[in-house]
């Protein structure tokens, strides 16, 4: 099947392009609007099933950095529905990481010692075919009620020990203004919370929506962390980098998040270029996640070994404020670990062995008085 009997739309910028609301309205959310959008797009099998299964939104700006409609292009693989994703391995979950175990009061989502995670809503900008909250994100558009923000602030009251409170979803910077004020708002108001984190893709999707309300609005709430999604140097536009200026100027920790996603961007020399430009627009990569088993993008994984190699690519070669944490997040809710590659060769009394980046081996003479087993946490 394909599109080419559609007729064509030339691309157009329409007067309110710059309008976030706008964007979201005219999101692509079906297969006929996906080819009217595209009409070179020549293979649309599986679409319509698959769009039915997991929900597609792509904004009209997303859509925008689709250069060619097909599986060889990044952004169209991140956003257009593929048959692949019907593909149900038995050894995928909707949620492997059990996060719907971790839940003490709906919405709110517990498993570090004193960190704990909201989901705000389950709408995005766009949703990525490779999301790790496929079973929820996108599914029925909803957002935390007033009734469920009261009991999430009423459980952070008893639980003094979480001091880092991230607000994700979905995406909540999708959210009106004053909605996710009152969310910032009702957990900045909990005395023990430090730290207010937000999660969003918007800068990458939608950067329009990070207006100067909005800004003037996150300022109130520092200290304030932002962890943004970029997974390709293509998805880095003038847009995109006066969404992070903004954000920047505004007092906020920006840090990213990338996901390794097969096919897309699971290379070394493509990876460097994209944390290079991040930092360009002052953007921290924090993280490259291994992607999750979840059920729905077998496509996009790829073998730990894989993500080492890379891993040891970039290290040595690029400023260490460029390299992320490269994290797997454990199935059956272990929570995320670390993965490096095997610096530590061998260890004696004396001397620890250890190999740099290059591969040379160098011994690290030990200090003579050790303070033997004391806790560190004493
Ligand atoms: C990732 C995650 C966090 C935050 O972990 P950090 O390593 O501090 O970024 C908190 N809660 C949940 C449920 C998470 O998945
Ligand atoms: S923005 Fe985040 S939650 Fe939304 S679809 Fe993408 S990965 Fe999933």
């Amino acid at each position: 099947m394909s599109c080419k009997k559609m007729r064509s739309i030339p691309e157009r910028r329409a007067e309110r392009w710059n309008d976030w609301r706008w964007q979201m309205r005219h999101r692509i959310r079906t297969l006929a609007q996906l080819c009217r959008r595209f009409p070179a797009l020549a293979d649309t099998t599986g679409m319509e099933a698959t769009a039915q299964r997991y929900p597609m939104a792509i904004t009209p700006y997303y859509a925008s950095l689709i250069r060619t409609p097909d599986a060889s292009d990044p952004v169209f693989q991140m956003a257009a529905p593929g048959l692949d994703e019907l593909a149900d391995p038995l050894w995928l979950a909707p949620d492997p990481l059990e996060e719907d175990a971790d839940m003490p009061v709906p919405g709110l989502i517990h498993r570090y010692e004193d960190r704990a995670l909201i989901m705000a809503t389950t709408t995005c900008a766009m949703y990525c075919r490779h999301c790790t909250r496929k079973r929820v994100a996108g599914r029925r558009e909803s957002v935390l009620s007033v009734a469920a923000l009261k009991r999430i602030a009423a459980w952070l009251r008893e639980h003094p020990e979480i001091r880092d409170v991230i607000v994700s979803g979905g995406d909540p910077l999708t959210l009106p203004t004053a909605m996710l004020q009152r969310i910032l708002d009702a957990v900045r108001r909990v005395p023990s919370v430090d730290i207010l984190r937000v999660g969003t893709r918007v800068p990458v999707v939608l950067p329009m929506r990070v207006t100067d309300e909005l800004c003037a609005m996150l300022r109130q709430y520092h200290p304030l962390y932002i962890n943004t999604h970029f997974n390709h140097p293509a998805e880095i536009t003038p847009d995109s980098a006066a969404a992070c200026e903004r954000l920047a100027d505004a007092g906020v920790a920006l840090g990213n998040q990338t996901v390794l996603l097969r096919g897309v961007n699971d290379d070394a020399p493509l990876l460097a270029d994209l944390f290079r430009r991040l930092l360009r627009q002052r953007v921290r990569p924090y993280y490259l996640f291994q992607c999750d088993p979840v059920r729905g993008i077998e496509h996009f994984r790829t073998p730990i070994a894989r993500g080492i190699e890379i891993m040891e690519c970039l290290r040595g070669r690029l400023s260490s404020l460029a390299i992320p944490n490269y994290v797997v997040d454990t199935p059956h809710g272990g929570g995320k670990i670390p993965l490096t590659p095997h610096a530590i060769v061998s260890t004696s009394s004396t001397h620890t062995v250890l190999r740099n980046f290059e591969g040379m081996i160098v011994a690290y003479p030990e200090p003579v008085r050790r303070d033997g087993g004391k806790s560190l946490f004493e």
